[in-house]
Order: C-alpha cells, then structure tokens, then sequence
C-alpha cells in the first residue's frame, strides 16, 4: 500500500509499504479523505513546535473499515467510520479525572506519532466512531474540526439564546460560529479581515459578519447584539490582535474562550478581566462525546459543509495540497486530499 511521508519540512516521498494488519483490538480503516488543516500547515513549514521528522501526518480523516482484529466486536467490514487521534496515557491527573483530552502526556496522530496518510490505517477501536451510513464521505472527514468547535463552545455551556461573537472566519471560526448557531444561539456575528472568508461565513448561513479593519467592531457589536453586547467571545485566531479585541470588547461578565493557537506570547490586558469580571477559558481538542455530538449535527444537516470544502487533491500528489494552499493568497478553507 502506499504511505506519503514527509521526511522533512516541505518534502513528502511517497513510499510503497506493507499493508498494516489490524491487533486484535485494532480497527483496519481504508482511508478515503484527509482534511489539511492549519497545524498541517505549522509541520509543514517546519514552525510546529512538538513535531519530528520523518512524520506521516493525517489527523481529519474519514474512511470504512477493511478489517479488524479478533477482539473487535462493535464493526463490520464497510462501516463508514471516523476516529479520534490522540494517544493518551491514562494514568495522569487529567487522565484519572475524565479529561483525557488534555493528557500530561497527550500525543497525536499525525504529529508526535503517525497519521492516517496511508492507504491503510490501523487504529485501537476505542476510538473508533461509526456513522450513519447517510453521512457523506466528505462531510465525515470533517467531523474532527466539527469536533473541536463543538468542545470549544461547550467551555461556555449553553449558548440557547446568546448573543456569540467569533473572532476570526478561518474552518475553525466558522465551524465554531455554525455549531453555535446550531445550538440555538440568538445571533452569531463573526470578524475577519478576509472578504474571501467573510464571504464563506455569509454562505454558511451566519447571522452577521464585519470586517474589523473596515468597520468599528465595538459599533458593529453594538448594532448587532444591542446594548447587552456579547455574551461570549470566542477567539479563533491566535493573534494579538483579536484576543486584544476579546478582552477590550467584552461586556462586563461576558465569557471569552481561547480558541487559537498562539505562535507568539501575546500581551494580555488582565487588569479588564479582573475589573470586568471577564471569564477566560482555554479549549484543546475535544471528548468522545463532542465527536458524538458532531456527528449528530451532521446527520441531521445542521451545518453547511459543502461550502468549505474548497479544493481537492489526489492523494499521490500530497504535496500540491500545500503548493496549492501556499498560491492561494488565504482563499481557501478546507483542502481535501481524495484517495
Ligand atoms: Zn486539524
Ligand atoms: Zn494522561
């Protein structure tokens, strides 16, 4: 079978390997999409902090079950499944205590351990999912990134009925603004600098965008939450700038939660979150519960996926999918690599 690796940064050889054969409590899985997402990009560029080389990367990943080993018993051969990748430890504190997600020893497939770029992919059946078989293909390998928004905006809880502004229109804040509204938010409003990606968000049914460099968020927060402004905040970009805008726009008691990933130390004006009351939460990854949760959105045609889907590449020319991304000046959203 074959196996793209990227042997170091901006290289990927593709290899003609041993087909896997499953454990006995591992699941076969005949990989059929692999989303590129944003950490993709970091290990490509040779800028992500906790990834080696060589590394086979794919962690969005969707497929159908080709075998399983002897002790398996929840699948059958063509179940069209997703799976979680992350090894944990199980023995940590954040382990004992039902937060496995945020492991002390927390690895991923795809970074710190191999991924699912590879005809083939055997992975422990724990965290294995089965779908619907009325869940497309494409729609599947998105599950992970659905995944990680539906935990996000569970760190603030129930957002019936809330006022919820995103910051930043890239697949993860616009997954997260569409979970939001498919909760039962009020009004989402998001901002980006992008049109390209102001544009997405419109096409995905969200209730208002703004583009901050254009038009004065405060104002614009105004106009579309009212006087009661917000009342949560999620950052999904990792920038000073919008976690600056997170703190300096939230109403007094508002939740901010930290979304993105910071490649540089931000400077945070703390003296706001105390005198505000402000309540700030991280978010990693995601729970079993929140891939079941994602799942059940999908089924039931909550989120438009369609549209963000944007490119495709074949699987034996991994590379493009970052050549293509790299000429795209940002106007992409989700690369997907077919096999
Ligand atoms: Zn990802
Ligand atoms: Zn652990």
């Amino acid at each position: 079978m074959l196996q793209a690796v990227m042997t170091n940064p901006g290289i990927i050889e593709i290899r003609d390997i041993q087909r896997p054969e499953p454990k006995s409590d591992e699941v076969l899985i005949e990989v059929k999409r692999i989303g590129v997402c944003g950490s993709d990009i970091h290990v490509y560029y040779g800028m992500h902090p906790y990834t080696s080389y060589p590394v086979v990367q794919g962690h969005e990943v969707s497929g159908v079950v080709a075998d399983f080993g002897s002790d398996v018993k929840s699948f059958s051969k063509g179940d069209k499944v997703v799976f979680m990748p992350q090894v944990t430890c199980g023995t940590c504190y954040p382990c004992r205590h039902g937060m496995y997600h945020i492991c002390d020893h927390l690895k991923v497939m795809g970074f710190q351990t191999d991924g699912a770029a590879q005809e083939f992919f055997p992975v422990v059946a724990d965290m294995v999912l089965k779908l619907p078989e009325s869940t497309s293909i494409d729609h599947a390998a998105l599950i992970e990134p659905i995944s990680v928004a539906v935990h996000a905006v569970s760190q603030y809880g129930n957002v019936e009925g809330k006022n919820v502004l995103v910051l930043g229109a890239g697949t993860i804040g616009n997954l997260v603004a569409q979970v939001a509204k498919a909760s039962g938010a009020k009004k989402v409003l998001i901002s980006d600098i992008s049109v390209y990606k102001q544009q997405k968000a419109m096409e995905c049914g969200i209730d208002a965008v703004v583009n901050p460099q254009q038009d004065d968020l405060g104002q614009t927060i105004l106009e579309v939450f009212g006087p009661d402004k917000a009342d949560v905040i999620l950052e999904c970009v990792g920038v000073q700038d919008t976690i600056t805008q997170a703190v300096t726009y939230a109403r007094k008691g508002s939740t901010i939660v930290v979304v993105g990933v910071f490649g540089k130390k931000p400077t945070v004006d703390l003296g706001l979150v105390q005198d505000r009351e402000l309540k700030l939460f991280g978010t990693l990854m995601y729970q079993k519960r929140d891939y079941e949760r994602a799942i059940d959105l999908v089924k039931n045609g909550k989120l438009s996926l369609d549209n963000i889907i944007t490119h495709r590449i074949p699987f034996n020319q991994y590379l493009e999918a970052y050549k293509l991304i790299e000429a795209s000046g940002g106007e992409y959203m989700k690369v997907m690599v077919d096999f």
